[in-house]
């Protein structure tokens, strides 16, 4: 019988795990059927995961061999004990992804990649997944810079990964906590009701809870906002943004001019 790992035992109680909470305690009313969103948000995935297995991941763990061996980068330069060294990695890394996802929103070409995440119109586990194979081929540079400047090895890049893929996953859920857990979570991890927020139509609520993985970021800029979840219109407040939800058009958004926004009247501004 082959050996199955206590790490993916733990993603698969993880992934099964939401994927029955979600349902059972949801956070939010879902507007659209929620089978054709996920079989679409599935197949968009599946491409992600392509460039990531194929390209990203062979080349980042090249890179972080390197950086072992060349004592390159923020924790291989500071004098730090080895459980110390894989936290301050870790982090260093999820605070580069901060900045990163602010500038997928502010660059114009890079937004228009970023946009087929946010035109779901509703969110759940497999929102997680839905971003465009060009995404993770435009995003190269970035991963290259955030494993080089952070110093990360080969553990620190999987750890990273691990409690990156992770927090997304539980992020995008469409899961209820019990009591004021979702609040208490929240003082250290980006939690379903913080990025539900940033999921919302309303730019002044967009352009808020940027972190994916520590809430920490968001605390020390100022960029935390929490808002009822029964207010937010998740989605993207342009004229094409339920057109392009089909999968061909999803494929080719990115490649098309950007879509007008909505005027200010459609979009409720609180
Ligand atoms: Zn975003």
């Amino acid at each position: 019988m082959p050996r199955i790992s206590p790490l993916a035992l733990a993603g698969a109680a993880l992934i099964g795990g939401l994927w029955l909470a979600e349902r059972v305690r949801p956070l939010r009313r879902q507007t659209h059927d929620t089978s054709t969103r996920q079989v679409r948000n599935v197949a968009l995935g599946l491409g992600a995961m392509a460039v990531v297995s194929a390209i990203e991941m062979p080349l980042l763990t090249q890179l972080a061999k390197d950086n072992l061996r060349a004592r390159r980068g923020l924790v291989q330069v500071l004098p730090l004990p080895r459980p110390l060294q894989v936290i301050v990695g870790v982090a260093a890394m999820d605070y580069a992804y901060y900045w990163w996802h602010i500038a997928t929103h502010r660059v114009p070409f890079l937004w228009q990649l970023h946009r087929v995440h946010h035109i779901d119109p509703d969110m759940d586990m497999t929102t997680a997944l839905r971003f465009h194979a060009a995404d993770m081929v435009v995003s190269l540079p970035f991963h290259v810079a955030q494993v080089v400047l952070a110093g990360a090895d080969p553990r620190i890049l999987l750890a990273h990964r691990r409690f990156f893929n992770a927090s997304v996953l539980f992020h995008h859920s469409n899961l209820r906590l019990p009591g004021r857990w979702d609040e208490r979570l929240s003082l250290v991890f980006t939690t379903p009701r913080m990025h539900g927020v940033h999921h919302s139509k309303v730019p002044q609520e967009m352009n808020s809870n940027w972190s994916s993985g520590l809430s920490l970021w968001d605390r020390l800029h100022g960029t935390l906002r929490r808002t009822p979840q029964d207010e937010i219109d998740i989605g993207v407040a342009d004229r094409a943004s339920l057109a392009d939800l089909s999968l061909g058009n999803s494929l080719t958004a990115p490649f098309r001019a950007t879509p007008q926004p909505l005027p200010p009247g459609n979009v409720s501004l609180r």
